[in-house]
């Protein structure tokens, strides 16, 4: 298992971007086909809100249905192709050291806050907040209509043997990484998640770094 020592040797020198999204901020940028991108889930246990579009069409996005009816499952790890709501592969994961990645959860939202926790909790910063942040500060024509259903990233999400969804402990741990390659190029907007009432993080959100590498890199 990797941990931070090993996963900051093999940040290759030529990475295209190599930044830390802090907790409760978003991050939005372009892979090309054939680069990777890879999250590193730097402290462990946090949930990375992550959506992806055609970068020369944003109308054509990452959609969880299309995904799962594809794979046949509702988890996503090495070998998941994730499709776009016009069926095609925007990019397939190819290395995966936390093991599960969450397709129901959604982003957590001032909405969500109030039904899952509490009215009081309407006021906290949400991933919906910075997903609407990040597009406004690209100011590329993408608004509301473009955040359809995101993955989560290192979150544990088990469905119910009735169908329920339960939010559980999350099973990433400190170093644990994501990577997958882009099959077309394709816009990143991710929200690195503020949220301070669920188990899946601990309670405690926490960094996350995003590195980047162009075509041809391993
Ligand atoms: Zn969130």
């Amino acid at each position: 298992m990797s941990n931070i020592v090993d996963v900051l040797a093999d940040a290759l020198a030529d990475a295209v971007v190599d930044t830390i999204v802090p907790a409760g901020e978003p991050w939005m940028g372009v892979v090309p086909r054939g680069g990777s991108l890879r999250i590193v889930d730097l402290e462990g246990n946090q949930a990375v809100d992550t959506l992806f579009y055609n970068a020369a069409d944003f109308h054509e996005h990452y959609s969880a249905q299309d995904t799962i009816q594809a794979q046949a499952s509702l988890y996503l790890t090495v070998g998941s192709v994730l499709r776009s709501n016009r069926g095609r592969a925007l990019l397939e994961i190819i290395g995966d050291t936390c093991g599960r990645h969450d397709t129901l959860g959604g982003a957590c939202s001032a909405e969500s806050n109030t039904v899952r926790y509490a009215l009081e909790k309407r006021h906290m910063h949400s991933c919906r907040d910075s997903f609407l942040l990040a597009l406004a500060r690209a100011d590329n024509g993408m608004n509301k209509r473009d955040l359809p259903p995101n993955i989560n990233f290192f979150m544990n999400v088990p469905v119910t043997p009735e169908g329920g969804l339960t939010f559980a402990d999350g099973i990433s741990a400190a170093g644990r990484h994501v990577e997958l390659r882009a099959l077309m190029d394709v816009r990143v907007l991710i929200s690195n998640c503020p949220q301070l009432n669920n188990p899946c993080n601990g309670w405690n959100p926490t960094p996350v770094r995003v590195i980047v590498h162009g075509p041809g890199s391993p």
